[in-house]
């Protein structure tokens, strides 16, 4: 039960979910978001491509995206499970991230959603802006990222529940009681 995709809106807490899920699973969170700017930081090619996509609020092309997960998926670490944070965002990269599971004779376990109420998290966002200091935290960056999850993410929320793995978590309230339910979920069989 260890191959997990953190499905949500910008904001809902993945990135937070994420990593304590990964202590507590033993597998690595891999985030795509975090990838990008550990490139941007460091100036590399892949950074720079990524850059004026995030700076925009706009997905990074997905030939671009899909590469970078493959390869780190190929790590070593990843070979026993993994929490995607992230991705996939597309359908394209849900059709590649089959393929790259098939691959290794690996299938995802489940797709946990964390959902919340669009206004709250332009508030969270907006905050966390002043505090990480992240260029696409501004209130316009973040309502372009909401649109853009709506028409692209939003759509692989019923993908995954016809396939049965999905199970959707109410991301509003304290961080541990959110993990407590996402713990819950993983947990439940029946959806
Ligand atoms: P995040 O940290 O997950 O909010 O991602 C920050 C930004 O990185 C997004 O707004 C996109 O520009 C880019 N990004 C992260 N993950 C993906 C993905 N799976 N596909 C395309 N772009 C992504």
């Amino acid at each position: 039960m260890s191959r997990l995709v953190l499905l949500g809106p910008p904001g809902a807490g993945k990135g937070t979910q994420a990593k304590l899920l990964s202590e507590r699973l033993g597998v690595p969170a891999i985030s795509t978001g975090d990838i990008f700017r550990a490139n941007v930081a460091r100036g590399t090619e892949l950074g720079r491509t990524a850059q004026r996509y995030m700076d925009a609020g706009e997905y990074v092309p997905d030939a671009v995206t899909n590469a970078m997960v493959r390869d780190r998926l190929a790590q070593p670490d990843a070979a026993e499970g993994f929490i995607l944070d992230g991705y996939p965002r597309t359908t394209d990269q849900v059709r590649e991230l089959d393929e790259m599971l098939a691959g290794s004779g690996a299938k995802l376990d489940r797709v946990l959603e964390i959902t919340a109420d669009p206004e709250e998290l332009v508030r969270r966002l907006t905050r966390r802006a002043g505090i990480e200091g992240r260029s696409d935290d501004t209130e316009d960056v973040v309502r372009t990222r909401q649109q853009v999850y709506l028409e692209q993410t939003a759509p692989l929320v019923s993908t995954y529940a016809e396939r049965g793995l999905l199970r959707s978590v109410d991301g509003l309230g304290e961080v541990p009681a959110v993990t407590a339910r996402l713990l819950d979920a993983l947990a439940s069989d029946a959806g």
